[in-house]
């Protein structure tokens, strides 16, 4: 046996050593199925499998380039180069490249990014006159990405009169013809948005046999991870490309199934066995990632989830710390209590800030975590949110080298053909653009044409237009033999981009141009990296595809120490010692849009399934009293979530008791110098009463200023005396009769069967209860 594949279990081992068929492993979190995919392409390898001929599709870039690491140190690096490995983005975009003429597109087509197609919809919103309120470009821009994933193109549109009278019914009837107008504009610009790559990729093999064929016959050995999160558009690819060989091998979890928001259908995976012939089933139980107080907890999640197959998932690590659950009065303290704890975790443990990961349901709750984490000194990174090469400056740059790559590119030419400013103006574009819908021409082809179309444009206004022309043309003719950082550089000096920046002076100013440097910096390494490889030349068209496909965790060259900050939705297949899962509230998580259906609820709970089992080690979870939402300070409740988690996993740091409501005066307020040894001795012992926190005169100012409209928390409750029978209010749960006492000082608890709220046990030092 070769040695490598003595690094798996039994259950692992057989999906790598049955080469022919179609399988598929389905699979709790951490149970090495991707590690199963890596070793089942280094044993196919060593089998005498050509690299060519298999095809390997990821989640991210950068978890294929994990993967042939690993492969390379099995086979070597000269046969693992050639593998075909990345998302269903990158690989589909390259093969287009090959075949984009078939289909009418310049095979120097430009990908549109998010950016690019939202201002492309929100032109068209208003050239048509509509209403900006009612036609949101935001949700016309998911909506028509929703259909071209479920491969419902304008004509299939068109010819559905359900799908007219669905968008009419939401008040916008005329959708269909954004959608078709959008298609046209973006064909018109020689232009592919990101969900084209897939619909293209599928026309091309449906409507091309003969392409078809040659794919088929190239991706004799096809592998996907992460199969439940495939959307539909996806699975009619890889089924099409299968169909010959049948040797196809998926692994997923449907557990982790969290983007069906985004079309991915969870159908996919049980239909699996229905799309091909004698599919083998494989399972594996064992998890290598978490101890087993996580693996436990994250079962008795899932648990409570309907729609679900029965697995198994067990560990034989060690039992670790059970999970930290914590409540803090606002985000900044949540900021400063993950801080600290990361702090106290680094020293303690030997950790390195690579070990920990805060992960949260929206990108908007990084910001009280950044603010927490450099007032510690402790280096971060965010991933999502807005990506370095969606930064203004850096998008001007990319314009620019996306033009003189393909002049028809509107939305690059828009940005760029006035900045640095250069006279041409807000209506001299109109012109251009009005002559370009008439004649059929981009605006550019309407540019170098401008002597010979009767248009209202002044002699110098032209000799501008003139120069901008000429100055891009030359950059193209550069751009044919040099490479693409001599480009690049070229053009940053040229068109006058530093310079600008440069007289602007202010420190966001050098800030940009900070930037820019280190976007050279970027394509120079590229272009290094790129000149060692057979079949590229670190041209600037290899760059720009690089680039428009770079997912956020592509970036991540892992060479600096830095905790790690995303969404939950962004870490899957991701494994850190430390987790904290931060925000962990009513309404936020689970999210409020996704809580109207079951099966929505359910994909939020096995997103928190899957922010779960990302912890090696140890788990933290946190939620606030308060926090400001759309620019309003709301109360918050504990998430059910936290509720769910089986009790005997969990260890709170909060009365027990308290984190299953929502009291209105918190006391327990934390410095802003957490200790956690300190915070360990707050936590309440059973039966032993908590400590209490008299808070400081500041501390309380803080709080009233937080929360006007809250009693005053010296006034709370513990003054009156209660005793079973009485009648009380409660402001939330309103009138209750309390059944019963127990406990002494600070731990005494009344249980209160209230009106609005059933049988609650509460901490009178907390509850503020008026006796009626
Ligand atoms: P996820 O569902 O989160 O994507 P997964 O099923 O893909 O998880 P892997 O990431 O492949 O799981 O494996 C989880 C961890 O366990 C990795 O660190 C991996 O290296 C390790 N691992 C998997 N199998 C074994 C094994 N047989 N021996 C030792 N370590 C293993
Ligand atoms: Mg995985």
């Amino acid at each position: 046996m070769e040695a490598y594949l003595a690094e798996l279990n039994d259950a692992q081992r057989a999906p790598v050593l049955q080469k022919d068929g179609a399988m598929i492993v389905i699979a709790g979190a951490g149970s090495g199925k991707t590690r199963v995919l890596t070793y089942r392409i280094a044993y196919l390898m060593s089998l005498g499998v050509d690299p060519f001929n298999i095809l390997s599709l990821t989640f991210t870039n950068k978890a294929a380039r994990e993967m042939k690491t690993r492969i390379s140190k099995i086979v070597g690096n000269s046969e693992a180069k050639n593998l075909w490995m990345g998302t269903f983005h990158s690989i589909f975009a390259k093969i287009l490249r090959f075949e984009a003429e078939k289909l009418g597109y310049p095979s120097n087509f430009t990908i549109y990014d998010t950016q690019d197609s939202q201002s492309v919809i929100r032109a068209i919103i208003k050239d048509m006159r509509l209403d900006k309120d009612v036609y949101k470009y935001k949700q016309v821009y998911s909506r028509i990405s929703s259909y071209k994933n479920s491969l419902i193109t304008v004509k299939a549109y068109f010819q559905n009169p359900e799908l007219k009278e669905a968008d009419a019914m939401s008040k916008k009837p005329r959708l269909g013809e954004i959608y078709q107008e959008y298609v046209e504009r973006c064909f018109k610009a020689g232009a592919m948005d990101f969900d084209d790559l897939l619909l293209k990729t599928n026309e091309l093999l449906n409507r091309f046999p003969e392409v078809l064929h040659k794919y088929q016959n190239r991706f004799r050995y096809i592998l996907v991870d992460e199969y439940q999160d495939t959307n539909h558009s996806q699975y009619l690819i890889v089924k099409a490309l299968s169909d010959k060989f049948q040797n196809i091998c998926v692994v997923g979890d449907d557990a982790q199934s969290i983007y069906a928001f985004r079309g991915a259908n969870i159908n996919n995976i049980l239909n699996f066995q229905k799309d091909y012939d004698n599919v083998q089933m494989y399972r594996l139980e064992q998890n290598y990632r978490s101890t087993k107080n996580i693996v436990n907890a994250a079962n008795s999640i899932i648990e409570k989830n309907k729609t679900k197959l029965e697995k198994i998932v067990w560990t034989a690590n060690d039992e670790g710390p059970k999970i930290v659950v914590n409540r803090l009065l606002t985000d900044g303290e949540e900021g400063r209590f993950v801080a600290g704890s990361i702090f106290e975790n680094r020293m303690q443990n030997q950790m390195n800030n690579g070990d920990f990961a805060i992960l949260y349901r929206t990108n908007a709750q990084s910001r009280a975590m950044e603010d927490a984490l450099r007032k510690k000194e402790i280096p971060y990174r965010i991933y999502g949110g807005l990506s370095f090469y969606q930064r203004k400056e850096i998008k001007d740059v990319l314009s620019y080298l996306r033009l003189l790559i393909n002049p028809k590119d509107e939305e690059a030419l828009k940005r760029v053909i006035n900045y640095p400013a250069r006279g041409i103006g807000q209506t001299t574009m109109d012109k251009l653009s009005i002559a370009g819908n008439q004649y059929g021409k981009t605006i550019f082809e309407i540019i170098e044409n401008i002597d010979h179309i009767d248009l209202k444009i002044n002699k110098s206004t032209r000799t501008k237009l003139d120069n901008f022309v000429n100055m891009i043309k030359s950059f193209t003719i550069l751009a044919e033999n040099a490479d693409a950082f001599t480009v690049a550089d070229t053009v940053t000096k040229k068109t006058g981009l530093v310079q600008e920046l440069k007289k602007d002076g202010t420190p966001e100013g050098i800030a940009r141009i900070e930037n820019i440097e280190e976007l050279l910096n970027g394509i120079k390494d590229f272009v290094e990296g790129q000149k060692e490889l057979a079949d590229a030349d670190g041209s600037l068209a290899e760059f720009l595809e690089d680039v428009a496909l770079a997912t956020d965790m592509d970036k991540d060259t892992g060479d600096d120490d830095r905790v790690a900050l995303m969404t939950i939705h962004l870490a899957k297949g991701l494994e850190f010692p430390y987790v904290y899962i931060v925000g962990l509230e009513e309404d936020l998580f689970p999210s409020g849009m996704s809580m109207n259906t079951r099966s929505e609820l359910e994909e939020e709970r096995r997103l928190f399934y899957v922010a779960l089992t990302r912890a090696e080690k140890q788990a933290y979870l946190t939620y606030t009293q308060s926090r400001y939402r759309w620019g309003k300070l709301v109360d918050a409740e504990p998430s059910r979530f936290i509720e769910e988690v089986d009790e005997q996993y969990m260890d709170y740091m909060i009365p027990q008791d308290d984190y299953k409501y929502k009291p209105l005066i918190d006391t327990d307020i934390f410095g802003d110098d957490i200790d956690k040894s300190k915070l360990r001795q707050s936590k309440p012992k059973k039966g032993t009463p908590p400590p209490a926190h008299k808070p400081s005169e500041s501390q309380l100012r803080k709080l009233r200023k937080l929360k006007p409209a809250s009693p005053e928390p010296e006034k709370a409750t513990n003054a009156i005396k209660l005793e079973a029978g009485n009648v009380v209010e409660h402001m939330r749960f309103g009138k209750g009769k309390v059944l019963a006492i127990d406990g002494v000082g600070q731990d005494k608890k009344a249980e209160i069967d209230f009106e609005n709220g059933g049988i609650k046990k509460l901490l009178l030092r907390f509850a503020k209860l008026k006796l009626i």
